[in-house]
């Protein structure tokens, strides 16, 4: 096994930052100096390095490219105002990877590898973390499977790497909801709790579907009824109904089980608010809106911490929402972001120092 001080840095000679402006960049598009790659071969994880960011050179044959065996986290590091470093909840991350590479068929990575390897990665380009507010340092950890053969069967051979990408606000205007019976993103048995790289290429075209229809986001139902909700694009989704916050339960397997989500739970509960986790059907959630007890619906990620949903469209019934009026969903926003930029302390010890 590679030890953390065995990782292997080769560094920049000049970085690319001085030509780069990290004041409201968009969100994935430029990367910083340095990457980290470890080969998993021979039953075991070798060469780790940590060298300048640079395309890989891949032949035509790669495993990963023909049958999907490949799987992906995102994480943010912020920067306090005394300039230090965070990471959220990283751990966290590291172990759903694992649970991710199982349902794949990959090899686990270890801990040490996983959280060493991306603390000495952010340590070495932490400059490019943004010092402003609602700015933050994007951390893809991802892997994939490497063996170039295309004989169907599990590869022997797989990269593990970590790029970072310095990001702006994620501009999350109200989104326009359509609730979708056709297609389906997760069934139980299914592959939906992994964060597998084939899950958001399955979603596209459902989502264009939507977007043609004006929509901004589909709202994802079982395979078997399309009634019971599951997530809000690649998002975890929350309802407000009278006092009570309810979010699809992780037990059919049909649900990612987001960071984000965890961590709003965490904090609905120190509002005093209820918080089931639960199967919820559409029919419930109308006759909440029928009868004035549908209060606030959310979608929670690492990307956008949580995304307002001003309307939600079921066949003919649409529900509109005044989003400015909300109180609940903003508030449990707020209280995240205070924790992650070093505000409020950090009582539950989600900030991993960098
Ligand atoms: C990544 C992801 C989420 C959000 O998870 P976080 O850990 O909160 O970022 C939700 N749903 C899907 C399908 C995802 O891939």
């Amino acid at each position: 096994m590679i030890a953390a001080e065995n990782i292997n840095i080769t560094k920049v000679e000049s970085s690319k930052l001085k030509d780069i402006n990290l004041e409201n960049i968009p969100f994935g598009k430029y990367f910083t100096d340095h990457m980290l790659e470890v080969d998993f071969e021979d039953g075991e994880w070798k060469n780790a390095e940590i060298k300048p960011y640079q395309p890989l050179l891949l032949d035509p044959s790669t495993a990963a490219l023909h049958y999907g065996q490949a799987i992906f986290e995102g994480i943010k590091a912020y920067k306090n105002n005394k300039g230090e470093a965070f990471i959220f909840r990283p751990l966290d991350n590291f172990k759903r990877f694992n649970i991710s590479a199982e349902r794949m068929q990959m090899p686990q990575v270890p801990e040490e590898l996983f959280m060493e390897g991306m603390r000495q990665l952010i340590e070495l380009d932490r400059n490019w973390i943004p010092n402003q507010s609602d700015h933050s340092l994007y951390i893809r950890p991802f892997m994939f499977s490497s063996d170039a053969m295309i004989g169907v069967r599990a590869s022997d051979k797989y990269k593990f790497m970590i790029i970072l990408s310095p990001t702006g606000p994620y501009y999350s205007v109200p989104m326009r909801i359509y609730v979708e019976e056709q297609y389906v993103r997760a069934v139980p048995g299914g592959v939906g709790y992994a964060k597998a790289a084939g899950n958001y290429g399955a979603a596209m075209y459902a989502t264009a579907q939507a977007k043609s229809k004006g929509y901004d986001q589909v709202l994802w139902t079982d395979a078997f009824e399309h009634k019971y909700v599951q997530e809000c694009g690649t998002m975890n989704v929350f309802f407000i109904i009278g006092n009570k916050a309810i979010t699809p339960g992780l037990e059919t397997g049909t649900i990612l089980a987001g960071v984000t989500r965890d961590s709003v739970i965490t904090v609905l509960k120190e509002m005093n608010l209820e918080v089931e986790e639960r199967q919820l059907n559409i029919d419930e959630i109308i006759e909440a809106h029928k009868a004035g007890q549908l209060k606030e619906v959310f979608g929670t990620g690492t990307a956008a911490t949580i995304s307002l949903i001003k309307e939600l469209r079921y066949k003919d019934y649409v529900m509109e929402f005044d989003v400015n009026s909300w109180k609940t969903a903003p508030a449990v926003k707020s209280h995240l972001n205070k924790i992650r930029y070093g505000q409020i302390p950090d009582v539950h010890d989600w900030m991993l120092k960098v």
